[in-house]
């Protein structure tokens, strides 16, 4: 693949930073560079805002009719599916994930965020409310909350990138994209599309760059809204930044979900599905399932099944059609994750398979391997903290009372899952476990019509479904005096 070279979009332009300044991106599978992309510069983005800005107050994509942005919106999806191939490469390439992962999550999830909001934008209604004035009418209207900064992490950079603009989009807002520096080059090609579509320019405005363009957007005053997906440390400091004018500020952040595998489970089914939850995408994905309780009765061979099947995976480069599992997305990242593995090792959890960076024909890329751990307590790091990668904790339970306290005992609450034939139980647990999604007998997958989101130190706000119609607008009740 040619080196791409990624500039920014402002006002309709594409443009490099005034100061010069590039970053690289790198190939996951083999540590090589694929791409330089302009370091925007605070002039850059005081640009980007303000070309936001001009298109909110010249209302070039508020004022047009609703079936017109309908219309450009299911273009963008249509323009996505054209090009679903090129974009699944290109992910492949930046973030690792392998290419059927890239096809049917990354790239057809954003295709159908796109038509699922078009579809959005012609429903978007107030109501008329029964105040109890004589004479009077009130009604309300669901206006743009304005200019909003869509700052993205980079396990899943498309995709997620779509969860925020094509929202935002539908509810008539201008919007400033920044990807993460680590996974640019979907998010650059998405906004061609965008502007290919023919959404006019300064509505979607993108910035490249570090933690430095993040704050800078975060702490401007003319930004009026920030949707944040990323770390839960980042999202506290960005609460905190957001205080000056006080924006709207929508947080989806980390999880440790708890898979819960109760006596009576179909013990296959669930080895597979806590494999798969477990492992896509590396275990780069906040809703990973990360800690499961296993019935001690059935633990022993739970764990056996499990660890034999991660053993089995094909680790290799995503873009390798035989690949199971691809690599993490950085060195630096592959390291966190060690640490968190040596730590359990030290504190006295029993490596029952991986625990190790592969070597061999692998060893130049960020390959890990698949890693389970047995003999765990609920107090170790390994079960507490968040991870994000191919490391899954295996812990028995001996009372199905204690589970909805143990798998509450974290921060998060983003996931959670429950593997049981029993309806009763699944219900149960559905109602006990603090988390925003709870999936029974399956793995955690997101859709367009579903909320997405989590309680506790997991984030503020949904996105998805009508709910994020709610984020991305502002209420204004209309009083009419009609005597
Ligand atoms: P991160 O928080 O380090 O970075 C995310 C983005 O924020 C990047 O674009 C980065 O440049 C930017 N950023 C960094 N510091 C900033 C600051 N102070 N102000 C503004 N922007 C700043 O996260 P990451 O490591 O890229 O992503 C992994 C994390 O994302 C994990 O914790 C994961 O659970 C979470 N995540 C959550 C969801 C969800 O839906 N809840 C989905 C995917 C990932």
């Amino acid at each position: 693949m040619d080196q791409v070279k990624g500039r920014l979009f402002i006002g309709g332009q594409w443009t490099g930073a005034a100061s010069g300044k590039e970053f690289t991106s790198f190939d996951p599978a083999t540590g090589q560079p694929i791409g330089t992309f302009a370091e925007a510069g605070p002039s850059e983005v005081d640009s980007a805002v303000d070309a936001a800005r001009k298109a909110l107050s010249a209302r070039s994509w508020s004022g047009i009719t609703a079936a017109e942005r309908a219309r450009l919106l299911w273009r963008v999806a249509e323009l996505v599916e054209e090009h679903a191939d090129e974009l699944a490469e290109l992910e492949t390439r930046d973030q690792g994930q392998p290419l059927g992962v890239a096809q049917g999550v990354s790239v057809a999830t954003t295709a159908e965020h796109f038509r699922y909001y078009a579809g959005w934008c012609t429903k978007i209604e107030g109501v008329v409310t029964p105040v109890s004035f004589p004479d009077t009418l009130h009604y309300t209207r669901r206006e743009p909350v304005g200019v909003c900064a869509l700052i993205t992490p980079w396990n899943f950079p498309l995709m997620i990138a779509s969860w925020k603009i094509a929202p935002a989009l539908a509810c008539g807002n201008t919007v400033i994209v920044k990807p993460a520096e680590q996974t640019p080059l979907t998010t650059v090609r998405l906004v061609e599309l965008i502007e290919e579509a023919g959404i006019p320019a300064g509505v979607v405005n993108l910035v490249t760059g570090g933690p430095g363009v993040g704050k800078a957007l975060v702490a401007h005053s003319g930004v009026d809204k920030v949707s944040f997906t990323g770390s839960t440390a980042v999202g506290r400091e960005i609460v905190r930044a957001s205080a000056g004018n006080l924006k709207r500020v929508t947080l989806e952040l980390g999880g440790k979900a708890p898979s819960i595998v109760a006596a009576d489970a179909d013990i296959d089914a669930a080895v597979a599905g806590n494999l798969q939850g477990a492992l896509l995408n590396s275990g780069q994905v906040c809703a990973a399932y990360t800690r499961v309780y296993v019935d001690r009765h059935r633990i022993d061979e739970f764990t056996e099944k499990l660890a034999t099947a991660m053993a089995g995976l094909r680790l290799g480069p995503g873009i390798d059609p035989q690949t199971q599992l691809g690599p993490l997305v950085s060195p630096e990242h592959l390291a966190g994750v060690d640490a968190h593995v040596r730590a359990a090792v030290g504190a006295g959890a029993q490596l029952v398979t991986g625990g190790s960076k592969a070597d061999g024909e692998l060893a130049s890329g960020n390959f890990y391997r698949p890693t389970v751990f047995a003999g765990v307590d609920d107090d170790m790091a390994i079960v507490r903290d968040e991870v994000f990668g191919p490391v899954l904790p295996v812990l028995a339970y001996d009372d199905p009372e204690e589970l909805a306290d143990r798998a509450n005992a974290t921060d998060y609450g983003l996931a959670a899952a429950v593997w049981t034939k029993d309806l009763a139980t699944a219900h149960r647990m559905a109602a006990d476990i603090r988390a925003g999604a709870v999936f029974v007998n399956m793995l955690p997958i997101p859709d367009s019509a579903a909320p997405w989101g989590g309680f506790g130190a997991s984030g503020w706000g949904r996105e998805m479904g009508k709910y994020a119609l709610d984020v991305f607008t502002e209420v204004k009740g209309v009083w009419m005096h009609l005597g």
